[in-house]
């Protein structure tokens, strides 16, 4: 079963209902067949963006092309998109054949047609002998895959789906997003996948778009949004526990924490971060992920390292997790399998200063990376 995808493509889209606005100046791209996962918390947008696209909703100002062509007067039978609502939204009276079969039969499919692609996709989603089921007598892992089925017979060239697994219990949730992402390998069309959950976005996504409060964020691969984050917002939406956030000023090469902590910075980030300022010094935001926080039993050199007190600790299987208190700041520290871990109550924070981010602390924006000037891309736009 395949189609034939196309591209999308936002340009300076604004979506307003009313007096609120739910997208602001969207600039986004999707080249044809890729899969893009739009990430964000409840009410920043996400379903909005997809109702636009699908033509269910109208844009305010802006341009949506759809394959090229502008798209933001076309009907929604002229789109061509399949979408998958988030209830789902199968009709409760009709069986799981005539839930698939009905938009092909009111686009006047022909029957051997219809029946064809309904074999196919039940083949492909395992649903084989539940045709005769009526939606009430089925798991929610079996109605979500009738709601994709139905999707995916349209062989429409965009497929859109809005937490297609969020009524799904965690398990299920794991195999679903596996299997959703073999889905789209076989099916070739071009796939917006939208879900409030980091794990999900980073594990679906080739690109991963990341929205708050109607305002783009990030675009990139997940590898690059994780250990590159344009800003504060993304650093810790993404990343569980997130990444933990100290402010300070860097004078020179010294990086002031507060309540006499201190750090020598090393002249490579020094230098970097000074060039980011007409001044002497900046206000900053240092930041570091749980898993790289390096702690120590005894201390180092005086700058190298901060005092810090071991407030709690948990144990989580697969990591352990320690709570530290340095001055008045609370940081986190994880600890898998293969990373010792230090004794006692009273320990010594020491930094890998490749593993550090920096950001700006009147706007929150990453100060970049000195050896990669170029990894940090706030809008990687059109996916290769
Ligand atoms: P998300 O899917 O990310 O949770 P939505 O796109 O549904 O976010 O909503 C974005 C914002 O627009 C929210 O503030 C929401 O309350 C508002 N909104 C969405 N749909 C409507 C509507 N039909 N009328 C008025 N406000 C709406
Ligand atoms: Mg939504």
């Amino acid at each position: 079963m395949s189609t034939i995808a196309g591209d999308i493509c936002f340009d300076k889209v604004r979506k307003e209902y009313g007096r609120v606005t739910a997208l602001e100046q969207l600039d986004l791209q999707v080249a044809a067949g890729k899969r893009l996962v739009l990430l964000g918390p409840s009410g920043c947008g996400k379903t909005t963006a997809l109702r636009l696209i699908a033509g269910l909703e109208r844009v305010t100002s802006g341009k949506l092309y759809l394959n090229g062509q502008l798209a933001n007067d076309l009907e929604p039978g002229e789109r061509n998109v399949a979408m998958v609502f988030q209830n789902y939204a199968l009709y409760p009276h009709m069986t799981v054949w005539d839930n698939i079969a009905f938009g092909l039969q009111v686009r006047r499919v022909a029957k051997e047609e219809i029946k064809a692609r309904i074999k196919a996709a039940l083949a492909i989603l395992g649903l084989e002998g539940l045709e005769e089921r009526r939606p009430r007598e089925l798991s929610g892992g079996q109605r979500q895959r009738v709601a994709l089925a139905r999707a995916i017979v349209k062989q429409a060239p965009y497929f859109l789906l809005d937490e297609p697994l969020s009524n799904l219990d965690a398990q299920l949730r794991t195999q679903a997003r596996t299997e959703l992402v073999r889905l789209h390998c076989k099916l070739n069309s071009t796939m917006i996948y939208v879900t409030h959950d980091q794990v999900e976005a980073m594990t679906i996504g080739q690109r991963i778009a990341i929205l708050a409060s109607g305002v783009l964020q990030q675009v990139d691969t997940p590898e690059n949004i994780y250990n590159c984050p344009a800003n504060t917002f993304v650093a810790r939406f993404i990343g569980n526990p997130p990444m933990n956030l100290l402010p300070g000023i860097v004078k020179g090469n010294q990086l002031f924490l507060g309540e006499g902590l201190k750090l020598t910075v090393p002249g490579n980030w020094s230098a970097w971060i000074l060039g980011k300022s007409p001044n002497k010094e900046i206000k900053v935001i240092m930041g570091l992920r749980p898993e790289s926080v390096i702690l120590k039993e005894e201390k180092i050199a005086e700058g190298e390292c901060l005092p810090v007190k071991i407030i709690w600790r948990e144990n989580c299987g697969k990591e352990r997790l320690y709570y530290l208190a340095a001055g008045n700041k609370e940081l986190i520290a994880s600890f898998s399998e293969s990373r010792a871990e230090p004794r006692g109550g009273e320990l010594w924070l020491a930094i890998n200063w490749n593993k550090v981010h920096f950001f700006n602390k009147e706007d929150g924006n990453s100060l970049g990376y000195p050896w990669n000037a170029q990894k940090l891309s706030l809008n990687a736009g059109v996916i290769p």
